[in-house]
């Protein structure tokens, strides 16, 4: 059900996805919570394609439905109704076993607070995915992965050694192991100071350009947006635009549009 993934060749191959297909499709998701008058409706009929092999921001006024967003594209929540499709699979579909093995495999996050594992060493860290997949580890995998965020020399340390960029750098490093479909993240540079998040998002854009992957995340920083390829806009739990390309000063002044209307 989960479907053989052919495509994928060698682990330091980049997967060749059909660029013309969508690696993440949204159809008319609307996640509420709570019932009765109480509810919220945090995503409002939601249809959005986030394209195979691009850099994506969802950027939106706070509550506007960012993280609510995130979670159900990426199978961590489910919607009240519409569909949500990753990789051709459609989510609804997958139980909840499946659907863990499938974010396991096929899904890589990152997150604004690094989520390690202080007793893990690096090298630990980076290999969960998969350990927990039951995957075997290929070293020549995990070395160029290491490499290629610039850990190679401090695979023995622990979290707790390492600078909050060289953190979020191993849990990149962690999402990128298993060469997911997508990768989410959700303010990926929130804890971090401008220099230290140039230089992850750098590795982020590094990640799409090279290594060909899909990277969706969540900002409120037009500086950060700027990397990006497209960024979605999000108000009131709808879709309130995209721009292309974006400049910081493009979406600087978009989401001082939206903050006033919302
Ligand atoms: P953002 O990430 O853009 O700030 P969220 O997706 O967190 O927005 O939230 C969208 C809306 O849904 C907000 O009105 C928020 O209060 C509401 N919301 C989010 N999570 C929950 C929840 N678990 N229970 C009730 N309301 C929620
Ligand atoms: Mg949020």
């Amino acid at each position: 059900m989960l479907g053989a993934r052919s495509r994928r060749t060698s682990p330091g191959a980049p997967i060749g996805i059909d660029p013309a297909r969508s690696a993440v499709r949204l159809t008319e998701v609307t996640k509420e919570y709570g019932r009765g008058p109480s509810a919220v409706v945090a995503l409002d009929q939601v249809s959005t394609g986030i394209a195979a092999g691009s850099f994506t921001a969802v950027m939106g006024p706070s509550g506007s439905g960012k993280s609510t967003f995130l979670h159900c594209a990426a199978g961590l929540d489910r919607p009240t109704s519409g569909t949500v499709q990753l990789g051709g699979q459609d989510l609804g579909e997958l139980d909840e076993t499946q659907l863990t093995r499938f974010r396991r495999t096929r899904i890589g996050f990152v997150f604004q607070a690094f989520n390690l594992l202080p007793s893990l060493t690096v090298e630990q860290n980076i290999t969960l995915p998969l350990r927990l997949a039951g995957t075997r580890t290929d070293h020549d995998s995990v070395g160029s992965v290491t490499a290629a965020v610039g850990l190679a020399g401090l695979l023995g340390r622990r979290p707790a050694q390492l600078s909050g960029g060289q953190q979020q750098r191993v849990a990149i490093a962690r999402a990128l192991i298993t060469r997911p479909e997508v990768i989410f993240a959700d303010e990926p540079t929130g804890a971090l100071d401008p220099d230290t998040a140039e230089d992850v998002l750098a590795l982020l854009r590094q990640a799409v350009t090279d290594l060909h992957q899909t990277v969706v995340m969540v900002t409120h920083d037009p500086v950060a947006a700027q990397h990006t390829d497209l960024v979605v806009f999000l108000a009131g739990g709808r879709v309130a635009g995209r721009v292309d390309a974006p400049s910081a000063a493009q979406v600087k002044s978009v989401m001082t549009e939206l903050r006033r209307n919302h």
